[in-house]
């Protein structure tokens, strides 16, 4: 039936009508708002992870790895982000007390994942060198995480295999001891601004220290737009993301912006395990690939896709920054 309150309005409009779009209006608005803020047009969806517990390079002198841990799990609660897998490297605990506390201190809060023992890159490697390298972090994580779920894999510097055979034989061995992989789909080399952090903060180099904060931000925003882009060319939608962060000296410092930045380029967090349910982490390039890179650098390159425009990171300048 035709219904005349749908109708534009032309005055003079009977009371009856006017009531009706009243009425409309008191629904179909909220309802409007609600969808918008609920989710009808999604956010994107993100998990953080962090890699090279309990520390990834140096500190400044006078900085605990504990002070460390304990000022990231406090940003992470505060920023309310979901529990943030941490793959730790269990050598690194070898000699340092101060490292065990830390790691202690992230375990009480966070999950833990296995990173291998030495943090062995699998291009310079055999499977099964690298395969006794793992086992041999399984003994740290049980402690820590005995009733957690640690069988989760993130390859030491991307490297997921630069022959086919190396690939599918890791492959095969941490499906057959329950491991999932931890891919990385978001990565702007954190890491990087680590080691410059550590050099200029002692230094107290005011204005360099601005440039790492400016240029930290900058190259995050662009490359979480570019997995974005790469998600559309692949997919044609935003997948899930993992985000690739490293626990280090600038961690503290910066942190709660790169929160900040994610939230507001309409990031929502989640857990490691919602963002891999995914289809997309089905995805397998199933082949050799040299500096591997997120799994979207790894399908793009093997489906021959062209990289979209984008801003490269500025090795050059963080490397040597405060030197
Ligand atoms: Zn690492």
């Amino acid at each position: 039936m035709f219904n005349a309150s749908w109708m534009p309005c032309i005055s003079p409009c009977s009371k009856l009508s006017s009531m009706t779009n009243l009425r409309l209006k008191d629904v179909f608005f909220p309802l409007v708002i609600f969808l918008a803020l609920c989710g009808i047009c999604p956010a994107q969806k993100a998990a953080i992870t962090f890699d090279d517990l309990p520390r990834n390079g140096d500190l400044p002198p006078g900085v605990t790895q504990t002070e460390t841990a304990k000022a990231a799990v406090a940003i992470l609660k505060k920023k309310h982000v979901p529990p943030a897998y941490g793959f730790l490297n269990a050598i690194r605990l070898e000699g340092s007390p101060d490292g065990a506390e830390a790691l202690k201190i992230w375990a009480a809060s966070e999950p833990v994942g296995n990173h291998t023992y030495s943090h062995i890159d699998l291009e310079k490697n055999t499977p099964e060198a690298w395969e006794r390298d793992l086992a041999q972090d399984e003994p740290t994580l049980e402690l820590l995480s005995p009733n957690g779920d640690w069988h989760w894999l993130r390859y030491p510097y991307l490297h997921e295999g630069e022959t086919v055979e190396k690939r599918r034989a890791v492959r095969e061995y941490l499906k057959a001891h329950g491991y999932r992989i931890a891919e990385v789909t978001i990565d702007w080399e954190d890491y990087l601004w680590n080691f410059a952090y550590a050099r200029c903060a002692p230094k107290n180099d005011q204005k360099a220290i601005e440039w790492l904060h400016s240029s930290y931000l900058s190259t995050a925003s662009e490359f979480i737009d570019l997995a974005r882009a790469q998600s559309q060319l692949l997919f044609g939608r935003d997948i899930h993301y993992v985000v690739l962060m490293h626990l280090g000296a600038y961690t503290s410092t910066i942190l709660p912006e790169a929160i900040d930045l994610l939230r507001k380029k309409g990031f929502q967090f989640e857990t490691l395990e919602e963002a891999e349910k995914d289809p997309a982490y089905e995805s397998d390039p199933d082949a050799g690939i040299k500096d591997g890179g997120t799994l979207l650098d790894q399908l793009m390159l093997v489906k021959k896709l062209p990289m979209p425009p984008h801003a490269e990171k500025p090795y050059e300048q963080v490397e040597h920054i405060c030197e």
